[in-house]
């Protein structure tokens, strides 16, 4: 009986450590109270920095408080840190065309993306009408305006009210939570998008938007309008992070083979014209927004956002751009940073 019992606790003993090896190893190999440290240590290097300005050009985004500052990471193991302010929210902005972008890639394909508006960097701003001239609405891709309203376009949907709640649907998903829209910027944006009703007119005259071209710039602006804080756009990056799946809710919210094409793009083109010198100093796959947010992707590992809205002269948060570099170089977030073997 005694030899019985030994030998099954033996047995016992072996499949506990087989399971521990079998268990998933943690996303971060440093300790939660360092993963604390490194964006704590960050919130407080940049907190007193004045340098850049609110974006003016829709009249409601001058109006932000400028101090809002707040970063928020969440692992792909869903464990969430942040530091400062992270419930004040502004808009989404360029964020959104991530997300319409992966709706879009989820509906009809990677292909779709490729054969209407491309995958290239314009070397243009983000709302160049030169860059639509130059290929015809072709060779450009979904985070700049032209091919973003595309995008939108592209969602498919019996009315406008059936495409909008399928696309802030998938954005709250994304988020975790149910998302709204802030309608003083909604309405602001409205009232002065010209140029980019403009936009969205030549790429119908080109054919890559279908029909109702206005409709779809009208949609675009209200999606730019969302209204988000740092642990939302934190837990949307580390959603695109893992593979598709949210870690804190659990939920599957796109296709994990869809996922590196969209990280693909916004490695490119997500920080306007300043992508290449963002992708040097990080290597992270990562969108802006001119309404202050940062969103950043460290695939396998996690998602991190700030949100602070003064921007530098290529529409970047000045204080996201800062404090996502360093909290990602502290944690070995850097996708292209190997240790040889
Ligand atoms: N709604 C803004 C626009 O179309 C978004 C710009 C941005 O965040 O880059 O002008």
């Amino acid at each position: 009986m005694t030899r019985y019992t030994r030998n099954a606790m033996g047995m016992a003993g072996l499949l506990a450590v087989a399971m521990l090896a079998m268990a998933v190893a943690p996303a971060l190999a440093q300790s939660p109270a360092e993963v604390d440290a490194a964006l704590k240590a960050a919130y407080a290097k940049y907190k007193d920095l004045k340098e850049g300005a609110n974006a003016d050009y829709i009249p409601a985004l001058a109006k932000v408080d400028p101090n809002i500052y707040g970063i928020a990471l969440v692992t792909v193991d869903g464990k969430v840190y942040t530091a400062g302010d992270v419930s004040s929210e502004v808009s989404i902005q360029s964020i959104s065309k991530v997300f319409t972008m992966a709706k879009v890639i989820e509906e009809q394909g990677t292909q779709a993306i490729t054969d209407n508006m491309g995958v290239d960097a314009t070397g243009q701003v983000f709302n160049s009408i030169v860059a639509v001239e130059q290929y015809r609405g072709a060779e450009m891709n979904a985070m700049v305006n032209p091919g973003a309203i595309t995008a939108t376009s592209m969602v498919k949907g019996a009315s406008r009210d059936e495409i909008w709640k399928k696309i802030l649907g998938f954005y709250s998903e994304f988020a975790g939570r149910q998302l709204t829209v802030n309608q003083e910027v909604y309405k602001s944006e409205a009232e002065t998008n010209q140029r980019n009703q403009a936009i969205s007119m030549l790429m119908y005259a080109y054919g890559h938007i279908k029909e109702n071209p206005l409709q779809a710039c009208d949609i675009y602006t209200e999606q730019c309008s969302v209204s988000v804080n740092a642990k939302d756009l934190a837990t949307m990056a580390a959603t695109l992070a893992n593979g598709g799946k949210n870690p804190v809710t659990g939920k599957q919210v796109m296709g994990t083979g869809n996922v590196p094409e969209v990280l693909a793009v916004m490695a490119t083109a997500g920080l306007y014209d300043d992508s290449g010198k963002w992708l040097y100093l990080t290597g992270l796959p990562a969108k802006s927004g001119v309404g202050g947010g940062i969103l950043a992707v460290s695939p396998g590992k996690f998602g991190i956002a700030v949100v602070a809205p003064p921007l530098d002269k290529a529409g970047n948060s000045v204080k996201a751009q800062k404090a996502i570099a360093d909290v990602s170089n502290a944690l070995g977030g850097n996708p292209y940073a190997v240790k040889p073997r």
